[in-house]
């Protein structure tokens, strides 16, 4: 662990959705960047695992940057579609990251595999690794995951990404129609967040 508090800290993502939620878990007291602020391009993410990009995005930044980078790197996971689109979440969204085109996506995919999907449970996670590098130095790297089900029709406009399609476990609304304070409370981010605190 670093033996100095962090004071100064580049939020790794071109994502804004992510980066309004991770600044918002962040403690005030900590001189925030965004990746906007260098007018960054993400880098390719070529890891095979939300762990390897997370690391990869989080050295990326930093090196362009010389600030200690906090990456995540975070997706869906449909269990009847083989963990899909899991570390491809973004990328269903095609080049110009559209949102709703993922979410007809998992739904096309669905249907390919069962008709009557709808009709059943459609268990899902959302997963999240937040990393901290400083160049090349890991300085940690945590996991956080959240289990739910997918809506069979997407609902509620807050929040980014998959939100309209993914209940959590024992609530009733998608992240989608909770404020986004509720979603944040619980949510697969603030959970590697609560293992993450500790080095910031
Ligand atoms: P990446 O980590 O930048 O590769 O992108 C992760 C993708 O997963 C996002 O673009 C969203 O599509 C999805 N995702 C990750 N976290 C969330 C979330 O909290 N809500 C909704 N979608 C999410």
């Amino acid at each position: 662990m670093l033996k100095k508090k962090i004071n100064t800290l580049l939020i790794g993502t071109n994502n804004k959705g992510k980066y309004r939620e991770i600044k918002d878990l962040l403690p005030k007291s900590i001189k925030i960047y965004s990746t906007s602020n260098f007018k960054l391009k993400s880098p390719i993410e070529n890891g095979n695992t939300f762990k390897e990009n997370s690391l990869l995005k989080a050295k990326y930044f930093s090196k362009k940057t010389n600030l200690i980078c906090l990456a995540d790197d975070s997706g869906l996971e449909v269990d009847s579609l083989n963990k899909k689109p899991g570390i491809f979440s973004a990328r269903w969204g095609g080049p110009s990251g559209d949102f709703n085109k993922a979410i007809k996506k998992v739904f096309r995919e669905l249907d390919k595999k069962d008709k009557n999907w709808r009709k059943k449970k459609i268990t899902a996670r959302f997963v999240c690794v937040l990393s901290i590098c400083y160049l090349n130095k890991i300085i940690a790297s945590v996991k956080g995951k959240i289990e739910g089900t997918i809506s069979s029709n997407p609902k509620g406009k807050n929040g980014f990404g998959y939100d309209p399609i993914f209940i959590p476990l024992k609530k009733k609304k998608t992240f989608g129609e909770m404020k986004p304070s509720s979603k944040y409370k619980i949510d697969h981010r603030s959970i590697a967040f609560k293992k993450i605190r500790k080095f910031l």
